[in-house]
């Protein structure tokens, strides 16, 4: 008999049982993309380092123009040019102006800018301003942005593109992360062939090994193919330990219902400590978890549509409680377009797949049988019926998982 848990008293069995491995390494800016940072991020330098101006224009002293105005302009004398990518080597003396570009250096003693569009160069080597300056008008001050000891992105966060950005402006060539988990997968079942093999008489390809590799590399371990095992529980056990010794976490899939030939169950309890045999979802009721020190095992239903969600649902989320990153979701709400049946007492996935028309979002549930691969081809996302709900009607507002 399976003792069935929830899946929030799984998620709250991960929190509990598993922790963060305090472990680090090093990698170039340009190796980044995607990696855990493994502490906080300071800046060390001001950005800008020079105060700015936010537009083309005059930098000028703001009180040589107040009062001024399209009818009684000030009239300032030109004292030169700011260039890009120089320092603001021109002197402004009172009463007077320099040509500032976007992002060019403020002159000493300015302390505003002019945009150009208010301004009028009357060729004489003056310039009449047409708007008054207020001090701070159109600058950026040095350190505006940045400063010496400002955290700029706190440890755990998954670095975005956006944030290379941000380490390449304070001049961070190299970051500190987290290493990539290796997690070992193992496909298990008499009937399994490799992909590259034509399934004889009773045989299927093996789907859960390339799908589980593949999701395990979106969310950026580095998953290790431990290839195809048959129903032997010597052999799976040898496999098992195998794939332990070498790496951060195990999954095997297949054989983890309660039949006679369902190995994976004794296997992780022998090499570890059993912790779950069953959740309450539908489909992937038949899972285990057990762990051996640290180190998760985890036994997903042989189903490769039961696979791929208990991997998204409580896989990602156990993974990321070993690195220390809180994984984040946001469903997109869209409209059913028919009803969907629930009657399980357990909490039901479907795959949808996203429709726009007229500006709204529609979800097309896909259905097919469990464990037909139908389901998961052009999913682009599914969504989830609570263990209470009877059924959703047509047109009812679902919620949309797809990341
Ligand atoms: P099991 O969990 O071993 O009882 O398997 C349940 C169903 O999933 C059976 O129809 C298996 O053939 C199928 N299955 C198990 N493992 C895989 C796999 N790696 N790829 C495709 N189908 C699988
Ligand atoms: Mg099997």
């Amino acid at each position: 008999m399976l003792e069935v848990k929830t899946p929030e008293e799984v998620l709250r069995l991960i929190e509990k049982v598993f922790y963060p491995a305090d472990r680090s390494e090093t990698v170039s800016l340009a190796e980044a993309l995607g990696r855990v940072l493994a502490e906080d991020v300071s800046a060390e330098e001001y950005v800008p380092d020079f105060d700015r101006s936010t537009v083309d224009g005059y930098a000028l002293h703001a009180k040589d123009t107040f009062g001024c105005s399209d009818a009684i302009p000030a009239i300032l004398n030109l004292a030169g040019e700011v260039k890009m990518g120089e320092g603001a080597a021109v002197r402004v003396p009172r009463d007077a102006c320099a040509y500032v570009p976007t992002g060019g250096a403020i002159p000493e003693g300015c302390d505003c800018a002019v945009m150009i569009e208010y301004t009028e160069d009357y060729g004489d080597g003056t310039i009449g301003i047409l708007k008054p300056g207020v001090p701070g008008m159109n600058l950026i001050f040095r350190g505006d942005d940045v400063f010496p000891g400002k955290t700029v992105l706190c440890a755990s966060r998954v670095l975005a593109p956006q944030d290379i950005g941000a380490l390449a402006a304070i001049g961070k060539t190299q970051v500190s992360v987290r290493p990539r988990l290796r997690v070992g997968v193992i496909s298990t079942g008499y009937e399994l062939v490799p992909v590259d093999r034509k399934p004889g008489p009773g045989q299927v390809r093996d789907v859960n090994s390339p799908m589980l590799t593949a999701l395990l590399k979106e969310f950026g371990a580095e998953p290790v193919d431990f290839g195809i095992v048959v129903d032997d529980e010597k052999l799976l056990r040898e496999k098992t330990l195998d794939a332990a010794e070498n790496c951060d976490a195990v999954i095997l899939s297949g054989g983890s219902s309660a039949g006679v030939k369902d190995a994976a169950c004794r296997i992780i309890g022998e090499l570890g400590e059993l912790l779950l045999h069953g959740i309450a979802i539908k489909p992937g009721k038949p899972t285990i978890l057990g762990r051996a020190g640290n180190k998760p095992l985890i036994g997903l239903p042989g189903h490769p549509v039961a696979a791929f969600f208990v991997a998204k649902l409580f896989v990602l989320p156990l993974l990321a409680r070993l690195e220390g990153r809180t994984l984040r979701s946001w469903p997109v709400r869209a409209e059913l377009s028919e009803s969907l049946n629930a009657n399980h007492g357990r909490m039901q996935m479907n795959a949808c797949r996203l429709a726009e028309e007229d500006g709204k979002l529609t979800a097309v549930p896909i259905r097919s049988k469990s464990g037909l691969i139908t389901q998961l081809a052009g999913a682009d996302g599914y969504l989830m019926i609570d263990r209470d709900c009877e059924g959703l009607p047509k047109n009812s507002e679902v919620e949309i998982y797809w990341q």
